[in-house]
């Protein structure tokens, strides 16, 4: 099956009381872990590319043709969207151009009306290629791509801005943050979902910062209108604890452990089991 953008599997997501999950991906082991996963459990799935990860898998087009190569030769049947994470203004455009089937603008650094103004034209430009764009009310803490947010919570009105623009969904901070929380984290501010999910009414809303979130939390902020929900973290982690217990028994030492194919193994493995960790959390499995 072709990629798809998002709109459709996160419309019924919302409607069904679950969530799609995105996965970052990073390099071919990560994409084909997720794809593999996705199909086992029949659930839909958004690959997230930030612009970070792009530039280290060699550039965009490099990332479409892998990820239409695997949906082919791997004959995955689920809905699958290629999603630029944290896209600036350029980076947007780059994206669309290389053959990615949806787009986060992340235009929360930019005061609200230019944030309104680029997010206005790059809406019309994902209409006219029928792409799903993502947009970001109040930056997300933690590190994105280098840069550091507070976790601060998004201002309700101005999400319902954004939403009525005509944004295929909406990032929005409620104290949630990218990377591992500290131990003094507060949790996330449902007060703050429920009064945007209140004023966006249908918009599927997205959690970014997926990884350390508590189960609980989780279900509740799904409850609330909460559609997709990102998750970068938590696979690098079990990626590169995986491997390092694969280096520290000695294994690359035995017979032909040094092969990439199988020094790579494990972490592979890892990932395709945090992927269905989440997907049974979130509740996508078997919705595809
Ligand atoms: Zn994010």
């Amino acid at each position: 099956m072709a990629l798809v953008n998002a709109k459709e599997m996160l419309t019924k997501a919302k409607e069904g009381h679950y969530a799609v999950g995105q996965f970052n991906i990073n390099n071919l082991e990560w994409t084909k872990a997720i794809l593999l996963t996705a199909q086992e459990l029949n659930s839909p799935v958004i690959l997230g590319v930030s612009e970070g990860a792009g530039k280290y898998m060699c550039g965009y087009k490099t990332v479409v043709g892998m990820v239409n190569g695997m949906l082919e030769e791997l004959n995955i049947t689920v809905p699958v969207a290629l999603h630029l994470d944290h896209g600036s203004y350029e980076g947007a455009k780059a994206c669309i151009e290389a053959g990615f089937s949806s787009i986060m603008f992340d235009g929360s650094h930019y005061p609200i009306e230019e944030n309104v103004e680029k997010t206005k034209e790059l809406i019309g430009i994902c209409n006219q290629k029928g792409l799903s764009l993502e947009a970001e009310v109040g930056s997300i803490g933690g590190e994105e791509d280098g840069v550091i947010g507070a976790g601060e919570c998004a201002d309700p009105k101005e999400c319902k801005m954004i939403a009525d623009l005509g944004v295929t969904m909406l990032a929005a901070g409620i104290g949630n943050i990218h990377g591992k929380y500290p131990a003094n984290w507060t949790g996330l501010n449902f007060d703050v979902l429920a009064a945007i999910q209140e004023l966006t009414g249908k918009m599927p809303l997205v959690l970014h910062g997926g990884t350390g979130i508590p189960s609980d939390m989780i279900k509740k902020a799904i409850d609330l209108g909460v559609s997709k929900i990102n998750v970068n973290t938590e696979c690098q982690l079990a990626f590169a604890d995986a491997t390092r217990k694969y280096i520290e028994a000695g294994k690359d030492q035995q017979g032909k452990g040094f092969d990439p194919r199988k020094l790579l193994a494990p972490g592979f493995e890892a990932i395709k089991a945090t992927v269905k960790e989440k997907m049974e959390l979130f509740g996508s499995v078997n919705k595809a």
